[in-house]
């Protein structure tokens, strides 16, 4: 299959051999379907397709691993974060912003610091103060902070805070691999705060909404992976064995309840909590780690997080992290490779191209272009001197789904003239309001 660099017991000071990749299968048939896979996932690879379709760069300059979203691959994250913001307004979600360094004694308090290591955090030093910042590595300290900056009752629990998050963690460079292994990425991230009483319905909440996101996708084969601590090793975690038991039970209620796919795995929990992750399967049948869920019992301790019962006493909340897609940069490296690039209309980034048969016409194209804009519709117009031919066979190599022709008829008529691909892709020729009354049926 391919060959490697190898040092005998990993040791750099011998001589270097060479490593032979080779797999096996019982039946040629086997083999073959996997060669195939192989195939098909390199036609299909986020890294080249996102260069193609102008989704996303790098730069040396910037840095390795760190994303730097182009206009088109913009508007398609802006539509995904939009998607997700209007659902989690609709289930009672709060969203913050909150600033992307915060001082090292937050970390201690929140025990990142301590479970990471300092060789984790990258450190930024104010030039006279001499202050240490670091770079957050996770969105939750500052969610408590929020929290925490009122009292509360628990009238007013569950309160749900969510933020489009981005944090940084440090990967060694030979670790790094398009956006699905990166440095610096933006969570969907939200932490709910409750009572004790509401853990088990907010996380019945939290898997309908994952559930709702990941089905609209067009991912249909998945799996929950509960992940529960290693029953052995107890000191390998922080909190009581109480509040542990009390959180995996919650987790494997809920799935049973919503009658999920689920397998169980001892020793995969973090280290503040029991959590669940989704295991979605591509198109290419192969298994991607993607959003995530954690109860928590020991961050509202570590920054003494409190409500006021119904008895008039303070109690501690239960806190959830949970992101659906995970991290925006992940989801949309899987997202490429599993639709190949053409992604579902309401994502697509360029949703329609004009294509004018005369230069004549393109003050026309202008007018339908803005037009279709005010109905959040959004292409480009081809405006370059070349035969229509030439301009359609771009279009579609470029997975622009919807064709808009005008000539001398269309703009007579005041009409466009539309084509989808495929062979009865000819829709003939409407007016605007028909192309966007037809538009929206198709999404
Ligand atoms: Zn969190």
């Amino acid at each position: 299959m391919k060959i490697a660099g190898a040092y005998w017991q990993g040791d750099e000071n011998r001589q270097q051999m060479t490593r032979l990749y080779g797999v096996s299968f019982p039946k040629q048939k086997e083999l073959n379907q996997y060669l195939e896979m192989l195939e098909e996932a390199k036609k299909r690879d986020h890294r080249q397709l996102g260069a193609e379709m102008e989704l996303f760069m790098f730069s040396e300059k910037v840095g390795a691993g760190l994303p730097i979203w182009l206009p088109k691959g913009t508007a398609l994250r802006t539509r995904l974060e939009d998607f997700l913001k209007k659902e989690q307004i609709k289930r009672g979600y709060q969203p913050v912003i909150t600033p992307h360094i915060a001082k090292k004694e937050l970390y201690v308090t929140s025990g990142h610091y301590e479970k990471y290591g300092e060789d984790s955090f990258q450190p930024i030093h104010t030039p006279r103060e001499g202050e240490e910042f670091l770079l957050k590595p996770m969105n939750c300290p500052h969610h408590c902070e929020v929290y925490g900056n009122r009292p509360h009752s628990y009238k007013e629990l569950p309160i749900r805070i969510a933020e489009f998050g981005t944090v940084y963690r440090y990967e060694q460079s030979g670790e790094l691999h398009g956006l699905t292994r990166v440095r610096g990425f933006t969570q969907d991230d939200a932490h709910i705060f409750c009572t004790p009483d509401q853990l088990k319905e907010e996380f019945l909440n939290v898997l309908d909404l994952t559930t709702h996101v990941i089905n609209k996708l067009g991912f249909d084969d998945f799996t929950a992976q509960i992940s529960l601590r290693d029953p052995d090793n107890k000191e390998k975690y922080i909190g009581s064995d109480e509040n542990w038991e009390k959180a995996e039970k919650a987790i494997i209620d809920a799935t049973k309840e919503v009658g999920l796919k689920t397998t169980t795995e001892l020793g995969e929990a973090a280290f503040y909590g029991p959590k669940l992750d989704f295991m979605i399967k591509d198109a290419l049948g192969r298994s991607w780690q993607l959003g995530t869920i954690q109860v928590d019992y020991n961050l509202p301790e570590r920054f003494e997080l409190e409500y006021i019962g119904a008895d008039n006493a303070t109690h501690r909340p239960v806190m959830i992290h949970r992101a659906p897609f995970g991290s925006m940069e992940r989801f949309i490296g899987v997202l490429i490779e599993h639709c190949a690039g053409k992604f579902p209309l309401w994502l697509t980034p360029d949703q329609f191209a004009i294509l004018p048969i005369s230069e004549r016409f393109i003050d026309y194209c202008e007018e339908i272009k803005d037009a279709l804009a005010v109905h959040d519709i959004q292409g480009i117009i081809d405006n370059r001197n070349e035969k229509i031919g030439r301009k359609i066979r771009d279009t579609w190599a470029k997975k622009i789904p919807v064709m808009l022709i005008v000539g001398d008829k269309e703009v007579e008529e005041k009409k466009i003239s539309v084509r989808l691909q495929g062979e009865d892709g000819d829709k003939g020729s409407m007016t605007l309001d028909e192309f966007v009354t037809f538009f929206k049926a198709m999404l």
